[in-house]
């Protein structure tokens, strides 16, 4: 399992009991049924509304009574009473909210009078907002009425008006966010964030670690080439030498004749370049440019197994022109200003020399070739028929 899908699955499962413990904290409506006779009329009013909320110890079931005002009207004090005939009828104590107790006192008033229920009403200037009260230890039914509704039901009573009332259960919804769960999904997140961010700095660290070793690597790799590149033979061509003649070879890295004065390198395979075109040719590719041999292997720099996963061109390496660039500018830059028969011969040598290059380059992976060539380079020993042949190792 890769570390994406691991933090997938975690996050699923936050979410899972997160969502667990929002259902935990679900509130119930409750529907007020009222009923009364104003004094006015001998009709008796109903009115069924959804505008209760159960408190969250409440116990949720119906509650049919005779609704009875506290005095005072609060139930904050210890001697409050509920005017009330002496009766073993249940009955619903009416209370506002406030004063300075909790709702837990208020309710627990209620029950030491004997009422079934608890309803209480908001503060004024709430309208008919409700809240879910939270009320621990009551045993008896609580609910949050508007106040708007609490003080008619208020006037009735003032007004010696009997009023019954039913509470119902109304419906059952879960609370998205209740406290608890808004707590909890917090320190999820901030968890979940911390130990993303932690592992991304881990992460990152070892990449960046991976890279300055690389890094350390490929410097000494080239620290290495170069030393060994240096202990390649050199010789100064002079007059007269068979190379400068007409009919001899030009450099198949920048397509140049020759010239008395030149300084070549001899690579193991006994194949030789202008020193200064083959050494940066062998930074970067290792091999001979004609015969494929690798020269660097030949002379003992050997490429580590994750070396060759990787680009071996580090970024410095880039100031030299690629080879295929190099002919082909060369080549073109030759032809245009040498439009005779020789400037022929040479973009004719470019352009082969391109091809060759192109062609062997695919070649490339087939190691065993290479191989089997190389045995030959190491084993050849060179013989060089020009007595002007320097034997000098570049250090
Ligand atoms: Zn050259
Ligand atoms: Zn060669």
């Amino acid at each position: 399992m890769g570390p994406c899908c691991r933090w997938m699955l975690a996050v699923w499962c936050v979410q899972v009991c997160s969502s667990g413990a929002a259902q935990v904290s679900a509130f119930s409506t409750a529907y007020i049924n009222v009923s009364f006779v104003p004094p006015e009329s001998n009709r008796t009013i109903w009115r069924r509304e959804e505008m209760g909320l159960y408190g969250i110890e409440s116990p949720t079931y119906p509650v049919t009574g005779t609704v009875y005002l506290a005095d005072p009207i609060h139930a904050c004090a210890n001697d409050t009473r509920f005017e009330r005939p002496p009766s073993s009828a249940p009955w619903v104590a009416l209370v506002q909210r406030g004063n300075g107790c909790t709702f837990t006192y208020k309710i627990n008033a209620a029950a030491r009078n004997g009422a079934s229920a608890a309803v209480i009403f908001n503060d004024y200037g709430t309208d008919n907002r409700v809240i879910q009260m939270s009320h621990p230890g009551t045993s008896i039914v609580a609910v949050m009425i508007g106040n708007a509704r609490g003080m008619e039901l208020v006037e009735l009573l003032q007004n010696d008006v009997s009023v019954s009332m039913t509470i119902e259960v109304g419906l059952q919804r879960g609370l998205w966010m209740s406290h608890y769960s808004v707590l909890f999904i917090s320190i999820s997140f901030f968890i979940i964030t911390t130990a993303t961010v932690c592992y991304f700095i881990f992460y990152f660290a070892q990449r960046l670690n991976n890279i300055r070793r690389r890094n350390h690597k490929q410097k000494q790799m080239k620290a290495k080439a170069k030393k060994a590149i240096g202990q390649l033979k050199v010789r100064t061509l002079k007059q007269g030498d068979q190379e400068t003649g007409p009919d001899a070879d030009s450099c198949a890295v920048c397509i140049e004749s020759y010239k008395p004065g030149d300084v070549l390198s001899v690579l193991t395979c006994n194949h030789f370049f202008h020193k200064a075109c083959v050494e940066p040719w062998l930074m970067e590719h290792r091999t001979c440019p004609m015969c494929k041999c690798d020269i660097l292997k030949a002379l003992g720099v050997e490429m580590d197994v994750e070396e060759q996963h990787m680009p071996t061109v580090t970024s410095d390496l880039h100031s030299f022109p690629s080879s295929t660039e190099y002919l082909h500018t060369h080549s073109e830059s030759v032809s245009n200003t040498h439009p005779n028969s020789e400037s022929h011969t040479h973009s004719d040598a470019a352009s082969s020399g391109y091809e060759s290059l192109h062609a062997t380059e695919q070649l490339g992976p087939a190691e065993h070739t290479r191989e089997g060539l190389e045995a030959v380079c190491v084993e050849m020993q060179p013989h060089y028929d020009n007595p002007a042949f320097e034997n000098e190792a570049r250090s």
